[in-house]
């Protein structure tokens, strides 16, 4: 069984300063794919990291890691406009290539806000050159989701590939169990015995962010979340590191995603 591992290369306060916590914590995540076998990943970065810091950057793709797009501020889809989303975009991806010197071919939408409704964008970001997309919720479970997509990765009309965040068939429900707080939250038998109901078809993957890797983070209230969501997403994330590093060790493989489009 194959699982990607991927990173949402963000900083949560929204500042993007050279030394924002976000980077030791990115250094955290390189150095355990190097102690479990030198794993690559893909990291989705956010277009003003790459202008605030080249150097991590040029250090994950050093790595053999894969560089992909989460978007050039991190704003959801809803709230893009098409000529600007166009500029920012091209701008953010040729900086990225010219950085890392490799071909940036993904794209991850914030807060997985990819839906019908925001599908255009996927239209601008082939015509720059994106080859996939990993962007989409296939459940009615978030604040984004997509219930009537796919569970297995499929073509958009511009040409797109989408890699579907993996789900599993509970009933009617359809539960996210391999990355953010379903992973933390979920005890690591549940985890497995939906991998193990995992179709042949789906392309699997996990996703994490540096800062759910800051353990020494103290807990200060998130902006327009309720208190107890905030205090409830800060406690899982103190498990993130653990269970981030068993699924990496359930699945040693090493393909990036952008391996399988
Ligand atoms: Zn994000």
């Amino acid at each position: 069984m194959e699982i990607s591992f991927t990173i949402d290369l963000e900083d949560p306060t929204g500042v993007y300063a050279e030394n924002g916590r976000y980077v030791p914590m990115t250094y955290r995540i390189l150095d355990l794919c190097d102690s479990v076998g030198g794993r690559k990943a893909t990291f989705f970065s956010v277009g003003r990291v790459a202008k605030a810091n080249a150097g991590l950057i040029r250090n994950i793709a050093s790595r053999g890691h894969e560089i992909a797009f989460h978007s050039h501020n991190h704003v959801s889809l809803t709230e893009e406009e098409r000529a600007r989303f166009f500029l920012e975009s091209k701008e953010d991806k040729d900086r990225l290539e010219q950085i890392s010197g490799t071909p940036v071919v993904g794209f991850r939408a914030p807060r997985f806000s990819l839906t019908p409704a925001t599908a255009w964008t996927l239209d601008v970001l082939a015509e720059i050159g994106f080859k996939y997309s990993s962007s989409i919720m296939p459940t009615a479970v978030s604040l984004f989701g997509f219930p009537e997509a796919k569970r297995t990765s499929f073509f958009w009309p511009c040409g797109m590939k989408e890699f579907p965040l993996p789900v599993a068939q509970v009933g009617r429900w359809r539960i996210p169990y391999l990355g953010g707080i379903y992973l933390y939250d979920l005890p690591m038998f549940v985890v497995r015995h939906f991998l193990s109901k995992a179709s042949q078809d789906e392309v699997l993957w996990t996703y994490t962010h540096p800062y759910d890797f800051d353990r020494d983070q103290p807990f200060s209230p998130m902006p327009d979340t309720p208190l107890w969501v905030g205090a409830v997403l800060w406690e899982a994330r103190r498990r993130a590191s653990g269970k981030i590093a068993e699924i990496l060790r359930i699945s040693p493989g090493s393909k990036r995603l952008c391996d399988r489009v």
